[in-house]
């Protein structure tokens, strides 16, 4: 019997872990052939979550917990998930019921036709702002042209993931981790599995602007130095366009008869503008040197505080 890990990171999800739990064990009953682990990794929720968790090992032997030391994030708390997951496949999952569980056996099925990373692709987005909408599709668009692995567009982390995957994703242990990326960039046998994404059963989102920003960056810079290429591409267009004017300025004021002062405001601009691309270039340098002063400490990706694991088993479909 094939056996799967439910991977759930979650940060203060009290409200909905019992509803999560009651529509996910609906769904993995109409899977009786194979066994299944649930996997929740609680990453520093201040509600009570791992309690509720807890309630539920005593009476579900299939239930781990992972508990992290702190809020350390989704990306990290979802390799703290990984690093534990011993089963065939692992689904990752939103415990706040965003990701359709119903969606699971599909996935199963498209497993055993023999692919092994079938990400749920968002066909709609209820309840997000327009903004988020938008910024979300320039992202992807952005992240598609400078890399050169090829990127699923409106996908999240909801997928499953062949323990092939598992143990290749195991192995990329930064620090400043962006997971969208790494599914990417491990590759393997992908297939989409397109979805309308429903709006969250209880609770606010975990992520704003800042921290989707924070993430996006996180993206680009671990996907590719191509912004580093384009400062110095930048950097010679300004020089030659330079060295240009340079010679324009010379030859107009030696037909001047040699003394020409005027020019403040082109003088002001040339300046400004340049000033301006060194500072941007000098942004972009500095954020890799900030990626690789993080991964040189070779800190821990995530601590945990408790580990307790259950043993996979069959859901039982009742009559
Ligand atoms: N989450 C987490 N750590 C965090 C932020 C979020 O484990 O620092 C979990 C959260 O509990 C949820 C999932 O990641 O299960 C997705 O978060 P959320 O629903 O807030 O994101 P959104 O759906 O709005 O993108
Ligand atoms: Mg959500």
């Amino acid at each position: 019997m094939k056996s799967i890990s439910i991977l759930v990171p979650m940060l203060n999800e009290a409200d909905v872990l019992p509803l999560f739990y009651e529509t996910m064990e609906r769904v993995l009953r109409d899977l009786p052939d194979y066994s299944f682990e649930y996997l929740f990794v609680d990453d520093g929720s201040t509600d009570g979550s791992a309690d509720i968790v807890r309630d539920l090992a005593t009476r579900d032997p299939r239930i781990s917990l992972v508990v992290l030391s702190r809020n350390f994030g989704k990306e990290r708390a979802m390799l703290a998930g990984l690093d534990v997951a011993e089963t065939d496949a692992t689904i990752i999952i939103d415990a706040d019921l965003q990701d359709p569980p119903s969606l699971i056996p599909k996935m199963v099925e498209l497993w055993q036709q023999g692919w092994q990373d079938v990400y749920a692709q968002r066909r709609s987005r209820a309840g997000e702002s327009w903004l988020k909408r938008s910024t979300a599709h320039a992202y992807y668009r952005v992240l598609q042209s400078v890399s050169r692995v090829g990127i699923q567009e409106d996908t999240g982390d909801f997928r499953l993931l062949d323990r092939e995957c598992v143990l290749a994703l195991r192995r990329y242990r930064e620090s400043e981790r962006n997971m969208k990326a790494l599914f990417s960039l491990v590759g393997f046998r992908k297939v989409a599995l397109p979805f309308d994404r429903d709006v969250r059963a209880a609770g606010g989102t975990k992520f704003n602007y800042w921290k989707l920003s924070n993430l996006a960056v996180d993206g680009i810079t671990s996907f590719t130095t191509l912004p580093l290429r384009l400062s110095s591409i930048l950097g010679m267009v300004v020089s030659v366009a330079a060295f240009v004017y340079l010679i324009v300025i010379v030859v107009k004021a030696t037909l001047d008869g040699g003394d020409s002062v005027a020019g403040y405001p082109s003088l002001m601009a040339v300046i400004l503008f340049l000033g301006g691309v060194q500072l941007l270039s000098l942004g972009v340098i500095g954020e890799y040197i900030a990626r690789i002063f993080s991964e040189t400490k070779a800190r821990p990706v995530y601590l945990t505080s408790e580990v307790r694991l259950g043993t996979p088993g069959p859901s039982v479909r009742r009559p």
